[in-house]
């Protein structure tokens, strides 16, 4: 997996201080798409273990709220095997922050569906690390600036797990 860049300190994608990673490839095409330049999956540069280690370390300050993943799309089935390491040190080492991920997947249907577009052996698993799923692709037609954390109407906050309700 590639990742297109990575914001420290971001408080736009989601609630709080974060540490944000846009992953490279998008398959969606959506018209109007705020980060073109991260649809081919070989865009940025290589995630290694050093990188995965520097947005952990990112974590130890108490006033982290947690780890965003944006894109690119995080849950192309390339970039859930990318991630999934991530997630699950996550996971272990901070359970008491928050993971927000950002999918241009529908959540019932492309997901949780086993039949699913984007459903593949590690989409439970990476679903269950997520507190805070945005998802939908983006509709030009439906944007709206004034939605905090969502570009268009369409697109849902999805809260997976009680801890950011
Ligand atoms: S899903 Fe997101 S990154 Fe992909 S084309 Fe749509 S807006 Fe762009």
């Amino acid at each position: 997996m590639n990742y297109a860049t990575i914001k420290y300190y971001d408080i736009a994608n989601g609630t709080g201080v974060r540490t944000s990673l846009f992953v490279s490839g998008c398959t969606h095409g959506c018209k109007g798409c705020f980060n073109e330049v991260a649809w081919p999956f070989d865009y940025g540069d290589p995630f290694t273990p050093e990188i995965e280690q520097q947005i952990l370390d990112s974590m130890k300050a108490d006033y982290i709220a947690g780890l965003s993943l944006l894109g690119g799309e995080p849950f192309e089935p390339q970039n859930q095997r990318g991630l999934i390491g991530l997630l699950r040190r996550m996971h272990e080492e901070y359970p008491e922050k928050t993971v927000w991920c950002y999918t241009g997947y529908t959540y019932e249907t492309d997901l949780v569906d086993p039949a699913g577009a984007a459903h593949c052996e590690v989409t439970d698993e990476m679903l269950s690390y997520i507190d805070v799923l945005v998802d939908g692709e983006f509709i030009l037609e439906k944007k709206d600036i004034t939605l905090q954390f969502r570009g268009s109407s369409n697109q849902r906050i999805l809260h997976l797990t009680d801890r950011e309700a």
